[in-house]
């Protein structure tokens, strides 16, 4: 287990069990030991078969843990709620979840209810988001703020504006300055106070992966000269009490506490400059930022992980609000963040299953071959071959490999030429990576193929080489007999992960030999991932099943059980329309099959290949479409 560092960056929500297994711990530290859960067991039950007490999904799967959930919203909050406590801060904490880190119906849901005890809100950036976020909060805390942010337009700042007569407190965070004159337009119109906040474009600068959007020429946010501008121009129509929020958003995974610090001290000094403009500032929104250990190795200097814990961070920003606000002597903000990597990346883990592995079987040369082989070889190539023979009757093993390398480009050539059969180029390889192997310059490292889509559900892999813990989720009482990397379903070279956590270019697997599947994890993902994914090669998404401890020891239920999208679904997305195009495969039956049952039988096979989910099943050697060809 230590291999995998599973203590590092899974704790305290995720162990390793005396079966070698993986085991969930929904309530972090405060899990007792038999409220753990075995993965393992979650994967059997939810992918075995109805008939042996199973729920029959297919993989992969993504399993979701609602505890985990709960324990990350209250951790959050008491992180800040002792901070206030010891400081004496004369205000409180309420947080805001960005639904972009993961706009799953249960998973808003959960946040809301889990959050409504202390007035924990919602965050939105486009118009879908305020819509989901607008009904859900209908069940949440009366006092929950709805931040407002991303670029707008009339209709994004009606909805908003909607919101406040519903008795939501929406506040509309300028993005732009433009925004500005909708929201002035818009609020007469509806006849509605707004509440206005606005995002300042701040000088202190992230300079990691994840803080591009940051410093004076960051993507986002106000001047201080466009801020200058809003207050006269909010002043001028009487509206400048409806200035009441100041945001900053300085990148995600912010590394130190310094650097936050650093910013909250800054935009702390321009809330105090807007207090003294004579607008009625209430709320300091310090953005997202609060950082994932995702590699265990809680150091600064690396991009997946952060030199904190969720105290220290709380701790840093009570301290320099308190500190400007304090000098100012400006009554203390409430003070909100938007932290959502932070809240959702440990609840979920995606488990796939490795199906195949290449070979590490010596290729096995039999004097026969050799001969047949050698024979046909033009002269060069023969000499070749001869050399190779007497250096490996030397042991000379770089000479070898010398001579392997030159008799297989020079068969390569006569193939290209006509010259040899592909039985001799077979030969050819055959015999190279015998004398690689036997030379010990094989490479060791074993592909694994899994059944999964690398585009589809590790996006952030793909797209920005995040790393994030994958490990085996059984077996981990036994020594992996390999290395491996990963490649998935996908026809791209992209699809791959060839880089893992540590600096490590392969992972330590075991063999696929043996009884019963094998079983991958890929921890920390429940941020960004479900949201940015594709449908290249038009895979959809996993299966997910919700986990909850049940009463008794070890025990759990599964809550929720949702198929992942079928290939009809997929299709769908790129506007298919596979009602129809059943149609026409059928007409097609119709045409060319003469027996009827014969008929019915394709028919069947591809209706149920349009339901089925488009990933690999396991043993699939007996679906409806070969069980009708026969
Ligand atoms: N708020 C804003 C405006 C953001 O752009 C983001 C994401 O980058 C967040 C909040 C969430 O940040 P994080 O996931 O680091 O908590």
């Amino acid at each position: 287990a230590a291999l995998y560092k599973v203590d590092k960056w899974g704790a305290p929500y995720f162990a390793v069990n005396n079966s070698g297994d993986i085991s969930v711990r929904p309530y972090g530290t405060a899990t007792l030991p038999h409220q753990e859960i075995d993965l393992l067991k979650v994967v059997k039950k939810a992918s075995d078969p109805d008939s042996s007490g199973g729920l029959g999904l297919q993989l992969p799967l993504l399993v979701r843990f609602p505890d985990i959930l709960k324990n990350r919203l209250e951790s959050l909050q008491s992180a800040f709620d002792l901070a206030i406590q010891s400081q004496g801060y004369d205000s409180h904490y309420q947080g805001v979840y960005p639904v972009k880190c993961n706009q799953d119906r249960f998973v808003v849901e959960d946040i809301v209810k889990f959050g409504s005890g202390f007035r924990f809100g919602l965050e939105a950036g486009s118009k879908p988001e305020l819509l989901l976020a607008m009904s859900c909060l209908c069940n949440g805390s009366a006092e929950a703020l709805l931040v407002c942010n991303g670029f707008k337009d009339a209709e994004y700042i009606s909805l908003a504006l909607i919101g406040r007569k519903l008795s939501l407190k929406t506040v509309i965070v300028l993005e732009q300055e433009e925004e500005l004159d909708l929201v002035i337009d818009m609020s007469r119109k509806l006849a509605v106070r707004p509440v206005i906040g606005l995002r300042a474009k701040l000088r202190t600068k992230h300079s990691g992966h994840f803080g591009s959007t940051s410093g004076e020429k960051g993507k986002f946010g106000l001047t201080t000269t466009q801020i200058l501008r809003v207050v006269k121009k909010l002043k001028k129509f009487g509206m400048l009490d409806c200035l009441q929020l100041l945001h900053f958003h300085i990148g995600s995974q912010i590394p130190t506490t310094a650097l936050l610090a650093d910013g909250v001290g800054e935009a702390a000094q321009l809330y105090c400059e807007l207090v003294r403009l004579g607008a009625s500032m209430k709320v300091i929104d310090i953005g997202g930022g609060l950082g994932i250990d995702y590699d265990g190795s809680k150091s600064a200097d690396s991009d997946i992980s952060v030199s904190y814990s969720l105290d220290e961070y709380a701790t840093a920003v009570v301290k320099a609000v308190s500190f400007v606000c304090g000098r100012k002597q400006i009554k203390h903000p409430v003070i909100c963040s938007e932290s959502g990597r932070a809240i959702v990346s440990h609840h979920s883990i995606l488990v796939f299953e490795a199906v195949s592995a290449t070979s590490r079987d010596a290729p096995v040369m039999s004097q026969l071959t050799l001969q047949y082989f050698a024979e046909g070889l033009a002269e060069e190539a023969h000499a070749d071959y001869r050399n190779l023979s007497a250096a490996a009757i030397r042991g000379e093993n770089e000479t070898c490999l010398i001579y392997a390398d030159q008799l297989k480009q020079r068969c390569v050539e006569q193939f290209k030429e006509g010259n040899i059969g592909i039985e001799q180029l077979a030969a050819v390889d055959g015999l190279c990576d015998f004398v690689s192997k036997a030379a010990g310059a094989a490479d060791p490292v074993r592909t694994y193929n899994v059944n999964l889509s690398v585009f589809t559900s590790i996006p952030d892999f793909w797209g920005i080489e995040q790393l994030f813990p994958i490990v085996p989720i059984h077996k981990l009482d036994q020594r992996p007999g390999a290395r491996g990397i990963l490649s998935d379903l996908t026809c791209d070279s992209d699809g791959k992960i060839d880089k893992f956590i540590g600096g490590e270019s392969s992972l330590p697997l075991h063999d696929l030999e043996g009884s019963g599947g094998y079983y991958l994890g890929m921890f920390l993902g429940g941020a960004y991932q479900e949201a940015l994914g594709g449908v290249h090669n038009l895979f959809g998404g996993p299966s997910v099943v919700r986990v909850s401890q049940s009463d008794g020891p070890h025990s759990f239920a599964v809550t929720r059980a949702v198929p992942g999208p079928s290939c009809g679904d997929v299709l769908r997305v790129m506007q298919h329309e596979p009602e129809l195009m059943f149609e026409m495969l059928k007409h097609r039956i119709e045409e060319f099959v003469q027996s009827n049952e014969d008929g019915l039988a394709l028919a069947n096979g591809i209706a149920s290949s349009f339901h089925n989910m488009p990933y690999l099943v396991a043993g699939s050697s007996s679906c409806c479409l070969t069980a009708a060809a026969n």
